[in-house]
């Protein structure tokens, strides 16, 4: 027979012939189940948190695995039936199950904490030490009566099946993830035991010897290993319980983190080399599909395509694009990739969040639409008309092109805006828009600057200047047609100023400006016309333009002077004050007149340190005069709007030392209009100031009668147009003769200007006209001119003769 057939056979042998086999059974099932056990606490080890907790999986497994394996060994040697007495030596006993506990603990914890196979095998070594130490000893603690005789090539062939299936163990359980590896690995670790125990009660011969002392046994064998098998049981119940309180724990938690994950606004999708793993519930609403139908498909090629990204890299921020499942078109996204797990040859585990970006890409569409178009009319906006005109000017120019900028004002769009309301004025810019936008043709195309301008630039309509200028007759055509609203007509018109390239401007800028000068003109010329660009118009601008740039320096080389004009008692001529009159006495152009340089002071806002000059000046004259004679000086709108005005008044009043009443202020209605409240405030604090109001060219604004309801003023002065047509005209006679009974009424002193004639005179002394000024009374005239009338030498007073 050969040596392995009597191994076989002593075995099979000592097994069927001095075994119980009910027990054997007991021992079998009682080392699987702790075996199994053990293995599933050993899958929870790589998952621990912390140090510490994997200590005590690992204590705990030693424990489970000690345990089985002693009650194992305890139980088959309870079944092992010789009919001699026997009994175990504590020390021993409680030795063996110690060395099997800590020897399983170091298997287990070395096969987890060191990767790959040489965990394992170190692990398996250490199984194999502990299961025949711990049966060895046991044996050592094992007294029968008689001598037990050892086969030392079974021992050997015992312990290296401990090894071999120890480590085998560990092979085929790998990281027992799963319950068929738990089940596996249990079922090695058992066969490995039980080979170690019974092959190694296979080596035994028992000589009986009843001189051998075996002390007495309190319990029965049976007792004893139900006692064994229920503690032990209860041990591998314990081990067993902890994994799944844990796993529930753990269950609970998945679910939780699953709760949330789905909670959240972002798809976020886990992949292991790019075969999606897992996915929340965003991001299976935005894959269309179901987390079972998106699992196992390639994330980087079967749902996302990145803009230049190969395969399954995705680590960091990427832009892209997602194509869902169910065939809906491809959405844009944003994904942050986050590798949670290197994992070598099985590929990085990774979580990626993947950000729909459709909202964010509408508003940022959204965003440039305004940014380019006008809000109200969907018009190209001044920004775009500008590049796109820029654009134009570097095509035509190379095709050696004309092209056309036509700058539109619409006319009456102001008072429909007044009188009507925003609503009004917002239906007939959008209806205007439509208008243009219908008769242009493309290259050509509109836009809205603001307000009620607009432009339209033409591209290729044939040669200039007949194209434009046929266009610009259609456009007048077409917005001169009223616009219905809320059941009303309401009158629109236009007019219209052009330039062309490249005879008025190369630049858009320059056209733009040049059309702008035209349009001036047309709507000078009388409105609902068009106008070419013409030379003169940018000559007429440039000297306005040198106008106010000399006149920034006038004030400082004292180039202005106040000429004075008296103001007359129409009763007898007796003079009672005087207007102060600026003037310009240039270097090169001589005296000019305020009408030739206010305007452009008031645009360029120099009115305000010239206004507050000609106030200084007249104060201080005035103040030097010996008679307390009054002195007018003329506020400008821009003056009249400025918040600090009272308060200049004032510092120059206690400047000059001129008394306040002695003080007159004149104002034009018109100029109360375009801020009536802050304009009326001004006025109120001057007054309270102590001086006093006149209103000047009373008659030539829009609503006099109002004007004079809503502020009290000191004085009105009729206009001098009315004036100069006293006899003329029936009407004006009949003006002013209306405007002296108003005076009259509301006890307001009327002042008449532009008296030249003694006729105009006598007519307004029968009218009880209280004052007079003109021609006929004293020209504007230099201050050092008027000491007739300003001081007291000659006589008391000097009358105007007006025989
Ligand atoms: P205004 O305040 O109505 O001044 C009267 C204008 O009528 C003066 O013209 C005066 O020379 C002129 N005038 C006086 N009597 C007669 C007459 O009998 N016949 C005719 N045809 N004209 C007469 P001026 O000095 O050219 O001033 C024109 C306007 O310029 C003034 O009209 C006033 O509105 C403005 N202005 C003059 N000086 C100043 C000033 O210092 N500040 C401001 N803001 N405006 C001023
Ligand atoms: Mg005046
Ligand atoms: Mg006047």
């Amino acid at each position: 027979m050969s040596s392995g057939l009597v191994i076989v056979f002593k075995v099979l042998t000592c097994l069927v012939a001095e075994h119980d086999h009910r027990l054997v059974l007991v021992a079998a099932m009682v080392c699987f189940g702790g075996c199994f056990t053990a293995f599933k606490l050993y899958s929870r080890m790589r998952d621990a948190s912390s140090r510490g907790m994997r200590m005590a999986w690992v204590l705990l497994t030693g424990l489970v695995a000690g345990c089985s394996i002693w009650a194992t060994h305890f139980i088959a040697m309870l079944a092992y039936t010789t009919g001699l007495r026997v009994g175990f030596l504590p020390t021993g006993t409680l030795a063996s199950l110690l060395i099997a506990a800590v020897f399983m603990a170091g298997a287990f914890g070395a096969a987890a904490s060191v990767r790959g196979a040489a965990g394992k095998i170190a692990g398996g070594v250490l199984t194999g030490i502990g299961v025949s130490a711990m049966h060895y000893i046991g044996m050592s603690a094992y007294v029968t009566e008689g001598v037990m005789s050892w086969d030392l090539g079974l021992v050997a062939v015992s312990m290296s099946l401990g090894f071999a299936g120890g480590v085998g163990a560990l092979f085929v359980a790998d990281q027992a993830r799963t319950l068929p590896r738990q089940l596996l690995g249990g079922l090695v670790l058992t066969l490995a035991i039980c080979s170690v125990h019974f092959i190694g009660m296979g080596a035994i011969t028992i000589t009986p010897d009843p001189s051998v002392d075996v002390p007495a046994q309190l319990l029965s064998s049976v007792m004893m290993t139900v006692s064994v098998a229920l503690i032990v049981s209860l041990i591998i119940l314990g081990g067993l319980g902890a994994v799944l309180i844990e796993g529930g724990v753990n269950a609970q938690s998945l679910a939780r983190t699953r709760r949330l994950a789905d909670a959240a606004y972002e798809g976020i999708v886990v992949t292991r080399a790019d075969r999606i793993q897992d996915a929340n519930a965003a991001f299976c609403a935005l894959a269309g599909s179901s987390v079972a139908d998106l699992i196992g498909l390639r994330l980087a090629s079967d749902i996302l395509t990145f803009d230049a990204v190969e395969g399954g890299v995705l680590d960091g921020r990427r832009e892209g694009r997602l194509r869902p499942r169910d065939g809906s078109s491809e959405i844009p996204i944003e994904a942050f990739g986050r590798v949670i797990e290197a994992g070598g040859d099985q590929g990085d585990l990774m979580v990626l969040a993947i950000r729909d970006l459709r909202e964010r890409r509408s508003a940022e569409e959204k965003i440039r639409y305004l940014a380019e178009h006008d809000g109200l009319t969907g018009l190209a906006n001044r920004n775009v008309m500008q590049t796109r005109l820029n654009q134009a000017i570097g095509q035509v120019s190379t095709a050696d092109e004309q092209l056309a900028v036509i700058c539109i004002d619409l006319d009456h769009f102001k008072e429909a805006n007044d009188l009507h309301g925003h609503l009004a004025g917002d239906a007939i810019l959008t209806e205007i828009a439509r208008r243009l936008q219908r008769a242009v043709v493309a290259p050509s195309f509109a836009a809205r600057l603001g307000g009620d301008e607009f432009v339209v630039v033409q591209i290729g309509g044939g040669p200039q200047p007949t194209a434009s200028a046929e266009l610009s007759a259609t456009l007048l055509e077409i917005l001169a047609q009223p616009v219905s609203y809320a059941d009303q007509d309401l009158p629109v018109g236009a007019s219209l100023g052009i330039s062309l390239y490249p005879d008025d401007g190369t630049t858009g800028e320059g056209l733009l400006a040049a059309a702008d000068m035209a349009l001036y003109r047309a709507k000078e010329g009388g409105r609902g016309a068009y106008c070419f660009f013409k030379r003169e118009m940018d000559e007429n601008i440039r000297e306005r333009r040198t106008l106010a740039r000399e006149l920034r320096t006038a004030i400082a080389a004292e180039e202005l002077v106040l000429h004075y004009q008296p103001l007359a008692r129409a009763e007898d001529g007796e003079v009672c004050g005087f207007e102060a009159l600026v003037r310009w006495n240039h270097p090169t152009r001589g005296m000019v007149a305020p009408l030739d340089f206010i305007p452009i002071a008031e645009e360029s806002g120099l009115i305000l340190p010239l206004g507050e000059w000609v106030l200084r000046r007249a104060c201080a004259d005035a103040a030097n005069w010996d008679k307390p004679l009054r002195i007018a000086v003329n506020l400008s709108p821009v003056q009249l709007h400025q918040t600090t005005l009272a308060a200049t008044v004032h510092e120059i009043l206690l400047e000059t030392g001129l008394a306040p009443r002695r003080l007159e202020l004149e104002v034009t209605e018109s100029a109360l209009f375009k801020d009536y409240q802050r304009a009326l405030d001004n006025l109120r604090r001057l007054k309270a100031l102590g001086v006093r109001i006149a209103m000047d060219d009373f008659g030539t604004g829009f609503s006099s009668l109002s004007t004079l309801q809503s502020f009290p003023f000191d004085k009105i002065k009729i206009d001098k147009s009315f004036v100069e047509n006293i006899h003329r005209h029936d009407r004006a006679t009949a003006i002013v003769r209306a405007v002296l009974s108003l005076g009259r009424s509301l006890e307001i002193p009327v002042t008449a200007e532009g008296v030249e004639t003694a006729e105009q005179l006598e007519f307004l002394r029968s009218e009880a006209c209280t004052e007079v000024q003109g021609y006929a009374i004293g020209r504007p005239a230099p201050l050092h001119t008027l000491s007739d009338w300003t001081d007291e030498i000659i006589e008391p007073v000097r009358k105007v003769d007006v025989a």
